[in-house]
């Protein structure tokens, strides 16, 4: 079975030409996608044009089938994909707008040590048509509709390495964009990746104003390798370089995660190893205090230390916040959630 949300505007358009149907026909089932709609449910087009459809195309990709709401109103959700594979996303309620956190990949196969994501390795990557069906999905249940957006801001920042499942991502990009659906505006979304330098300058390329975030976490090559072992192919310093390419080609500021680890990144040689290899860049560095995983033995800087680091930052002339922890109560940190689903806890 296919996704009908993978089609863009014109593919579906010549689709629905080749089944000899009017053309505004997809307008309105472009729409109706967009909107969060199944197949089943687009009512203002027949019911043989629905039955025809639903011979390909999978009636619902992307069902919501679990809801958590933490304290602070961030939400949290399981979704199942038609295969039954699960992955999570998260909606937080900001004074600028709502942001959804948004998964590109089944699981992962970047392996970073803190990540519950990269535990169980990569499973699959999502379709553009899923991504899109996850906000959609959230979407519609936030009360919006395409005409007014519930969802204004989007992180590609869940599960998944969005640069390594680079077509996907991009087409995506391009359909939650797009003016007849969602018409989500690109500088509201930012696409977070752990360094694959190759895409990154692929994507400078691609003419799409994205925000470019890059989790760097440790600032010494050697180091980070052990962290994070995508840097045993790209270091550090070409991932600055490929930054320096990308606000170049976009004009972009770009920034960085910094995921507080005690004893591993949290001291004072690698405050000052940022400000050197910062200080001159047009970027900003958000530090995260650790959510703990209990897989690992990784454990959380404290928050007072954390505004300290973000201090001596500050004072080396960075620009620099510690970013307040959303939904720590419901399980916020990437694949917690559909880990301890997936595992029947
Ligand atoms: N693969 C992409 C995007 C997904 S992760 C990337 O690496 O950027 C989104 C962010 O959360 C990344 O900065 C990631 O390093 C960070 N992260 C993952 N697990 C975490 C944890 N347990 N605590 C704090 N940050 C974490």
């Amino acid at each position: 079975m296919k996704i009908l949300q993978d089609l863009n505007f014109t593919e579906l358009k010549n689709l629905i030409e080749s089944y000899k149907e009017k053309s505004f026909r997809a307008t309105q089932i472009y729409s109706a996608l967009h909107n969060g709609l199944k197949i089943s449910e687009i009512s203002n087009i027949s019911k043989a044009l629905r039955e025809k459809l639903l011979i390909e195309f999978v009636d619902e990709p992307v069902e919501i089938i679990k809801t958590l709401v933490s304290k602070d109103g961030t939400e949290k959700y399981l979704f199942k994909l038609f295969d039954g594979n699960i992955i999570e996303g998260v909606y937080m309620k900001n004074r600028y707008g709502n942001t959804q956190c948004l998964s590109t990949q089944v699981g992962c196969r970047m392996g970073c040590k803190f990540c519950a994501s990269g535990i169980g390795g990569l499973v699959r990557n999502l379709t553009p048509g899923e991504m899109l069906a996850t906000i959609s999905a959230v979407n519609k249940k936030g009360g919006g509709n395409i005409n007014k957006r519930a969802v204004t801001n989007i992180v590609l920042m869940g599960s998944g390495e969005p640069l390594d499942n680079y077509d996907n991502v991009i087409k995506f990009l391009k359909l939650v964009s797009s003016k007849e659906g969602l018409n989500v505006s690109l500088r509201n979304i930012s696409l977070s990746t752990c360094g694959i330098v190759p895409k990154m300058l692929a994507l400078a390329e691609e003419n799409l104003p994205v925000n470019l975030t890059v989790s760097l976490h440790q600032p010494f090559n050697d180091k980070r390798k052990e962290l994070m072992p995508i840097s045993k192919v790209y270091s550090v310093d070409e991932i600055l370089k490929a930054c320096d390419y990308y606000f170049e080609k976009t004009g972009r500021r770009f920034i960085f995660e910094y995921s507080l680890v005690k004893g591993e990144n949290d001291d004072i040689e690698s405050a000052n190893e940022l400000i050197r290899l910062l200080r001159h860049r047009p970027c900003h560095v958000n530090i995260i205090r650790l959510n703990e995983v209990k897989e690992n033995n990784l454990k959380a800087t404290t928050e007072k230390e954390a505004y300290q680091f973000c201090g001596l930052l500050e004072k080396g002339g960075l620009s620099a916040t510690v970013r307040r922890l959303n939904g720590a109560d419901i399980e916020g940190a990437c694949g917690q959630l559909r880990r301890n689903y997936v595992k029947g806890e």
